[in-house]
């Protein structure tokens, strides 16, 4: 029943040319991840253990999943993924139970990469650990630093994390032998998110004058995530007015919406 919890796919659809920009980060992964698991052989005959486990960091939406999906995907390895914080509020009690058949998993369907989103919410520096909630937290992180510890480097098996709150993580978790692999996933700059424009609107009819650049020096503080956003909703005002491709004018008034409406909800939310 807890392996519910984790996601499990076997083949992953997501390319590196699907992301934009992150070339060094692509770069990092394929050496410490992709390399072991294709050609174990060449660490071996040089005679250097690759890292265990990469962290990846970086605000929300910048490209951290789609990172991990396409290592996966060129690995043709299962994908596994658990997200921290469903780890934790899922199964009081059970969190370093899953955190072991997570391990279990993924040696009985290696090569496989393991995916943990939110890091964060089981490996936090502890803060008080008097109530009971911290301390299910903190089994959960022992659980998986021994699994970490526990298993070999030279296997087929690799752990790729995300984070958006690398200051706060516990320094246990980033010691050599676990996460000793940090990579910063940046947001976009602006050619980067020409490249991101291009990316999303690959399989939309869009009009042959479209202005990538315009686009980009417009959308400044907009994330991946935001951007494919724009995309989208490009695409619905084009299909709201019965058109046969997507203008420049539907591109403008939707980097208009959705940028003003990330700016109202900084706002709100603290
Ligand atoms: P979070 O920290 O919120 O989990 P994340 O960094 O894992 O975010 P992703 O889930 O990889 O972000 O990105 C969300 C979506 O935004 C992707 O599915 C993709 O459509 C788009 N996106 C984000 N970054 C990029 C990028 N660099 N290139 C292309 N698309 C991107």
């Amino acid at each position: 029943p807890a392996v519910s919890a984790m996601e499990v796919i076997e083949s992953q659809d997501v390319d590196y040319e699907d992301i934009g920009g992150l070339d060094s980060q692509i770069q990092e992964l394929i050496e410490s991840v992709e390399l072991p698991l294709t050609k174990p052989e060449a660490f071996q005959r040089i005679g250097i253990t690759p890292p265990k486990g990469v962290l990846l960091y970086g605000e929300p939406g910048t490209g951290k999943t789609l990172l991990a999906k396409a290592v996966a995907h060129r690995t043709e390895a299962t994908y596994i993924r658990v997200v921290g914080s469903e780890l934790i509020q899922k199964y009081i009690g059970d969190g370093s139970k899953l955190v072991r058949e997570l391990f279990e998993m993924a040696r009985k369907k290696s090569p496989s990469i393991i995916f943990i989103d939110e890091l964060d919410a089981i490996a936090s520096r502890r803060l008080n650990d008097t109530n009971g909630a911290d301390r299910e937290v903190q089994r959960t992180l022992m659980q998986l630093l021994a699994e970490m510890d526990g298993f070999d480097n030279r296997g087929d098996v690799r752990i790729i994390a995300a984070t958006n709150r690398l200051d706060v993580l516990d320094p246990a978790i980033l010691r050599p032998g676990r996460f000793d692999r940090i990579v910063n996933v940046p947001m976009p700059d602006e050619e980067a998110r020409a490249n991101i424009f291009r990316i999303h609107t690959r399989f939309m009819s869009v009009a042959d004058d479209l202005d990538y650049r315009k686009l980009a020096k417009l959308t400044e503080k907009a994330s991946g995530a935001d951007l494919n956003a724009i995309a989208m909703e490009a695409g619905m005002l084009a299909v709201r007015l019965d058109k046969k491709t997507i203008t420049m004018d539907d591109f403008l008034e939707s980097v208009q919406k959705v940028m003003s409406k990330k700016e109202t909800e900084k706002e709100v939310l603290p």
